[in-house]
């Protein structure tokens, strides 16, 4: 008999936000009247097909009890590590006594407030049975330059063929780990868990998800994530600024 793969979601929320600035970690800076966490964790708590969730927190986190998504019995948390990559693999730590092998796991940033419904809808359904896994991502529109030290352009970087990744990044749980653990053995630097994936020379699906999936970084992503969260009000979970999927 074979046994049905359930879904489970882990989201590393111990960065610092740095290149924001000010002493609130990005993930807690307030959107629309909740912190950006807040609407992260409620995307993924919408997918009722989403057996738990594990959030990484920074040692000494106080803010995250205070949220309503903490309340959840479908979520725990965890420590977080001093790097993304190593709060993704203490979070998969933590699902090891209930997570099996083919299980999969989706891993969605804590400073993406706005994924669509739909958007999550098109990763399961695109990635399947896939035995690698995928990503939301988008593919590249502008022009790309290579800059120099002094700021200007060196040259132009063909775009062709290139795509954004976005989260969530989804992967079968042994894969996930062994992947991980590969990198950080090798000290290579992760910024995804696609490259990680990809490192074992596996090649994750891509999934063309909506531009409003944005991630809060720099300043001015707070407004842009704030207009996207007003153009899917309402109509819960859809994103109307959704482009077309091309296939991949
Ligand atoms: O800094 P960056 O935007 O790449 O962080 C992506 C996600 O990883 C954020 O949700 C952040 O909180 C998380 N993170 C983490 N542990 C770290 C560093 C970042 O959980 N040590």
């Amino acid at each position: 008999m074979t046994v049905r793969a359930r879904r489970w979601a882990v989201v590393p929320a111990a960065g610092r936000g740095e290149r924001i600035g000010g002493r609130v970690p990005k993930q807690y800076l307030p959107l629309l009247g909740r912190p950006v966490l807040s609407w992260s964790l409620a995307a993924l708590l919408a997918e009722r097909s989403i057996h738990g969730v594990v959030v990484a927190l920074a040692a000494g986190d106080r803010r995250f009890a205070r949220l309503p998504e903490a309340r959840d019995p479908r979520v725990r948390t965890c420590r977080g590590g001093a790097r993304r990559e190593l709060s993704v693999v203490n979070a998969l730590d933590a699902l090891a006594d209930v997570a099996r092998e083919t299980d999969w796991v989706l891993v969605h940033d804590a400073a993406r407030p706005c994924l669509a419904r739909a958007d999550l809808r098109a990763l399961f359904a695109e990635v399947g049975d896939d035995p690698v896994g995928g990503l939301l991502a988008v593919p590249v529109g502008d022009t790309l330059k290579a800059a120099g030290c002094d700021g200007r352009a060196e040259r132009t970087v063909s775009r062709e063929g290139l795509w954004r990744a976005l989260t969530p990044q989804m992967f079968r749980y042994g894969v996930l780990r062994r992947a991980l653990a590969l990198s950080i053995a090798r000290e290579r630097t992760v910024t995804d868990e696609a490259s990680a994936v990809e490192a074992l020379g596996l090649r994750p699906r891509l999934v063309a998800g909506g531009p409003g999936n944005v991630k809060i970084t720099l300043p001015g992503d707070r407004a842009l994530a704030a207009a996207v969260l007003a153009t899917m009000g309402g109509r819960k979970g859809e994103n109307r600024l959704r482009v077309r999927r091309p296939r991949a």
